[in-house]
């Protein structure tokens, strides 16, 4: 069948061709043109022509849309059907024009998004869906603030984007089952990076230390886990909190990985909530970590009437002393199993959103700082999320055993 070619040629020939498919396969899902069954973002670029401001969205399928304009901060949004984002990006680097920097990903199931951060306010004086090849423009003019229209909103044959249910329905608890429920929160996601230090994400390293933490809990057998986010996807700080409340959380784990703007900080800090905060830099991440919302490109104005502060009665109360009581026991743990900690103020308190369950005991734990070089390398390693997960387990059989003590007193 292959003549005079001998059967050691033939398997070289077989080698060469996989190896040609392999490397193909390789740089089209680099190219972020591999067989998905999505339309691709292949690139997002911004032009500036006489005084205007152009967002241009290339892709490889036509798509609809709509984008409308938000204030405080000034900010334009465009929904999209979900995508796949090839080109991967997010960051400050693209500043021009009247744009500060942008950011793309998933919002909802079946609705991707970009938030385009503005430097002022702004008019969209011209969009549209070009084709060959496929893309979509949006032209935006600055404007003085008195000329300036409040909701603003354009769209594509008046496409909507879905409006799916935001978070994961709780699950309810099997009767009979009575294991602890423990929601771990990869921190971020979607449209919302966290921080960023060049193609390392926080949503990432979240999701792959929450994963984790949850493999060696069912491994246990000892608790029921509940996971607020299971993929790449954007969830609101509030929705966080009420899926803890909803699937009867007993403890609730917020992960983060944070940058600081002095390089050599680094170190694991874990956080718990109270109205004043520790310290100045425990102030300064919970307004950061609290700006989730806004990154994600919602309107907070009709949340800005309500109370930000929160009751002190008697339920709150014992919830912030298990938090505590919790956080004390981690940082053991942390140390224990030899996890670099801030060498001072290591269980520290600020007013962090996601923490405001008033019945669910809650920390937010800051696993290292992406702006280090060796905390870097770290949070990106396995060996560290095992580590990390094998301290929660501990440190949450230490806490349950605390509070089955405090009860059978
Ligand atoms: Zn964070």
């Amino acid at each position: 069948m292959f003549g005079a070619m001998t059967y050691s040629k033939y398997l070289i020939l077989i080698r060469f061709a996989v190896a040609i498919f392999f490397a193909a396969v390789t740089f089209a899902s680099f190219a972020g043109i591999a067989a998905a069954k999505d339309p691709a973002v292949t690139g997002v670029r911004l032009g500036v022509n006489n005084g205007k401001t152009r967002v241009v969205l290339d892709l490889t399928k036509a798509v609809p849309y709509s984008a409308f304009l938000l204030e405080n901060p000034y900010r334009l949004v465009i929904d999209l059907p979900e995508l796949d984002w090839g080109v991967n990006g997010d960051t400050g680097a693209a500043a021009r024009g009247v744009v500060e920097g942008m950011r793309y990903g998933l919002f909802r199931a079946g609705n991707s998004r970009v938030v385009v951060d503005l430097k002022g306010p702004v008019r969209i004086v011209a969009h549209s869906a070009l084709g060959k090849p496929e893309r979509l423009m949006f032209d935006l003019l600055p404007l003085p603030k008195s000329k300036y229209k409040k909701g603003q909103a354009v769209a594509l044959n008046n496409w909507k984007p879905p409006t799916g249910k935001a978070i994961p329905m709780p699950q309810a608890k099997p009767k009979g089952d009575r294991r602890r429920v423990v929601v771990i929160d990869a921190g971020h996601g979607g449209v919302d990076p966290g921080a960023v230090r060049g193609k390392t994400y926080e949503k990432r390293i979240t999701m792959a230390v929450a994963l984790e933490v949850k493999r060696q809990l069912d491994a246990s057998k000892r608790y029921r886990v509940v996971l607020t986010r299971n993929r790449d996807i954007f969830l609101e700080l509030r929705d966080r909190v009420k899926l803890a409340q909803d699937s009867e959380g007993d403890i609730f784990i917020s992960l983060h990985a944070d940058t600081h703007p002095k390089r050599a900080t680094r170190g694991a800090s874990i956080y718990t909530l109270s109205e004043r905060a520790s310290d100045k830099e425990a102030a300064r991440l919970a307004k950061k970590e609290n700006a989730s919302d806004i990154v994600g490109g919602l309107d907070l104005s009709p949340y800005s009437k309500e109370v930000t502060g929160f009751l002190l009665d008697l339920t709150r109360r014992r919830t912030m002393e298990e938090s505590s009581v919790f956080a004390n026991m981690m940082i053991a743990q942390f140390r224990k199993k030899k996890i670099n900690m801030q060498p001072y103020k290591t269980h520290r308190f600020a007013g962090f959103a996601v923490l405001k369950a008033p019945d669910v005991p809650s920390v937010l734990v800051e696993l290292g700082y992406l702006s280090n070089k060796t905390d870097k390398k770290m949070l990106l390693s396995k060996n560290f999320r095992k580590k990390v997960g094998r301290a929660i387990l501990t440190a949450l059989d230490d806490f349950f055993k605390h509070i089955d003590d405090l009860a059978a007193r």
